[in-house]
């Protein structure tokens, strides 16, 4: 029997994101920034893959979850990933759940065809810039080539929602809109354009911050933006003739809070309610498993502290100055 897992602010929850490492082959100047210092999760603190797999069984089995998307760090640098993901066909025959998997991409050529056998079909592969120079100087690598070959095998592929995760930095990279806006013309995927959220280390300010309205102001100087859809409180737009769509995720400008229906499970077993929730707020569901709780205890672990999720997140400024930990870290 399914029992929804509502919060005290009437929002059923049905999407668990799984951070599967810490460890990133990236250094995103926003996320994981070579300069600061991360304390890496010891390999034997991180959840194993039988662990994070009663998780799943409990979260869809028990609460009905419809959605798990893996995510880190970098979900593909950790060992025995491919095995583990084809290991969840079994759970979904019982439970049937959406399987989603936000990558950088640069370990996914040629292996697109892998991905989709195992049952992912929501793909999200970030690319911040269209530009090679510009790739570089943001995530420090020069993997450029490879995410874009990533992105075009998993154009072609067949995902139920192909997205493109750009994290929209004045001065960097909002010189680009329009670029990713032509990308929708001929490939049927959604540029997500997010808004740079302060998180430790990530030198967030109000200068390199650019809202998702001026975003796109920005846009309709070139292309008319024709809204189409919301879905999670962000809206979708195409532009007409273009095959892809843009969607706009404001989480500071414009929270959508008031539809929040995740949580997220970081990489060593803590439950977060919310992605700026303070570090000591968050649940160890890892504790729970390994001193040996029932599948009840868990559930009445999960049950009982989904009353603690705020109705919504804190201002950018309090967020900045009190609650900030790195997304690689988080699970983004
Ligand atoms: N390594 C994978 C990737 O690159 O997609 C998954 C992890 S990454 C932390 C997930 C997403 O978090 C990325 O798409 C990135 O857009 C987002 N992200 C990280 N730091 C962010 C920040 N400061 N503001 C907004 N989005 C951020």
């Amino acid at each position: 029997m399914i029992t929804p897992l509502y919060d005290l602010h009437g929002r059923q929850h049905s999407y668990l994101r799984v951070s599967l490492t810490d460890r990133c082959n990236l250094h995103c100047l926003y996320c994981n920034p070579r300069n600061h210092e991360v304390n890496y999760i010891p390999n034997g603190d991180l959840l194993t893959y039988d662990e994070i797999y009663r998780l799943i069984a409990l979260f869809t089995g028990t609460f009905g979850f419809n959605k798990i998307r893996f995510t880190g760090g970098e979900p593909l640098v950790r060992n025995g990933v491919w095995d583990f993901l084809q290991s969840l066909q079994g759970l979904r025959k019982n439970s049937p759940f959406a399987l989603g998997l936000t990558t950088n991409g640069t370990l996914l050529p040629g292996l697109v065809p892998r991905l989709l056998r195992a049952g992912v079909n929501r793909l999200n592969i970030s690319l911040d810039s269209l530009r090679e120079e510009n790739f570089l100087s943001i995530t420090g690598s020069g993997s450029f080539k490879a995410v874009l070959q990533a992105v075009q095998e998993a154009e072609s592929a067949g995902f139920e929602t192909l997205k493109v995760n750009c994290v929209v930095l004045r001065g960097t990279n909002d010189q680009e809109l329009h670029a990713f806006v032509e990308l929708t013309k001929k490939m049927r995927l959604i540029v997500q354009f997010i808004e740079f959220m302060p998180f430790s280390g990530n030198k967030w300010g109000t200068e390199g911050f650019i809202s998702c309205n001026e975003m796109k102001d920005v846009i309709n100087s070139i292309y008319e933006l024709v809204p189409f859809r919301t879905d999670m409180g962000s809206d979708y737009f195409k532009v007409a003739g273009h095959v892809g769509a843009i969607r706009f995720i404001s989480a500071l400008s414009d929270h959508f809070c008031g539809s929040c229906n995740r949580l997220r499970l970081s990489a060593d077993g803590k439950l977060r309610l919310c992605l700026f929730s303070s570090e000591d707020s968050l649940i160890d569901l890892k504790a729970l498993l390994r001193s040996g709780a029932t599948d009840t205890e868990l559930e009445q672990k999960i049950q009982s502290s989904i009353g603690r999720k705020w109705a919504k997140h804190p201002s950018a400024e309090t967020i900045e100055t009190q609650y900030s930990q790195n997304m690689v870290k988080i699970g983004g």
